[in-house]
């Protein structure tokens, strides 16, 4: 018999402000839950006021993890140090492994009309954290979407769906990423590997996570297990990201999340004296 997973906590994102002045929603790295191992920080950017959104975020750097961003409205330009330069379409993704460091801009693209999206920062291992920088830059057309009988549509950024797999690999953590809409009365389960760390964060609608009502702007921490049911009385949308948990103690900086207070000190005066 599959063991099914529960919610164990659920958080209300905070209403909260980073870069030059970008309003957001955080869950993980806010005071409600600093970190749920192997997730650093889930930021949910999303807002029709140009305003909140078009001083973007100028250079900074960041060492020791991962950035997803994923976009779900509107457009965003990444430029780094090393001249990397792309765009962030509707429904693309950018999985950045900063590793032993990167400084980057992340600005909107768009002066006006809406912009929504996601950035989940994913540690790496102790023995990965000065790995050089890589990207794995999706493109909108290479997500593929799965339709369900239960009234599911899936964008799968990583993991499977019934056979298919997603398109970002090569991941330390094993990753499951999911945007998952249900329309009135669908209902969804996905499998995720036990002792995996999971979570749902709702920001459309409701939805019931195991029988527990979950609402937009909520994130639902799981049980461990090896399987999750969602369903949705009038519809709602989400996105289900799991991961393999690390169990290494954490330093973080802002944007340097290390082991140690060492490797902190360590990266401040690398970032201060140009070595990223
Ligand atoms: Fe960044």
């Amino acid at each position: 018999m599959t063991n099914n997973r529960t919610v164990t906590k659920i958080i209300k994102s905070q209403l909260t402000s980073d870069g030059a002045g970008v309003t957001l929603r955080r869950s993980i790295g806010s005071g409600m839950l600093s970190e749920l191992d192997p997730f650093l920080l889930l930021d949910n950017f999303g807002t029709e006021n140009p305003d909140d959104y078009i001083a973007g975020f100028p250079d900074h750097p960041h060492r020791g993890f991962e950035t997803v961003t994923y976009m779900i409205k509107g457009l965003m330009r990444h430029r780094d140090n090393t001249g990397a330069n792309g765009l962030l379409k509707p429904g693309g993704v950018q999985w950045m492994t900063a590793g032993r460091g990167i400084v980057h801009s992340e600005m909107p693209e768009q002066s006006e009309g809406e912009m929504s999206g996601f950035q989940l920062w994913v540690n790496l291992p102790s023995s990965r954290k000065m790995c050089n920088p890589r990207y794995q830059d999706i493109e909108p057309e290479d997500v593929p979407i799965i339709t369900t009988k239960g009234k599911a549509e899936i964008r799968l950024i990583a993991g499977s769906v019934g056979g298919e797999k997603g398109p970002v690999t090569e991941i330390d953590i094993e990753p499951v990423y999911l945007d998952i809409s249900l329309e009135a009365g669908g209902t969804y389960t996905h499998e995720i590997p036990k002792g995996h760390t999971a979570f749902i964060y709702v920001f459309e609608g409701g939805l019931d996570v195991a029988e527990t009502p979950v609402n937009a702007d909520h994130l639902a921490v799981l049980s461990d297990g090896e399987a999750i049911s969602v369903s949705s009385t009038n519809g709602g949308r989400m996105i289900l990201v799991a991961g393999k948990p690390f169990g290494e103690p954490i330093a973080r900086y802002g944007p340097f999340v290390m082991n140690t207070k060492d490797e902190i000190r360590q990266a401040i005066n690398d970032f201060q004296n140009g070595n990223f």
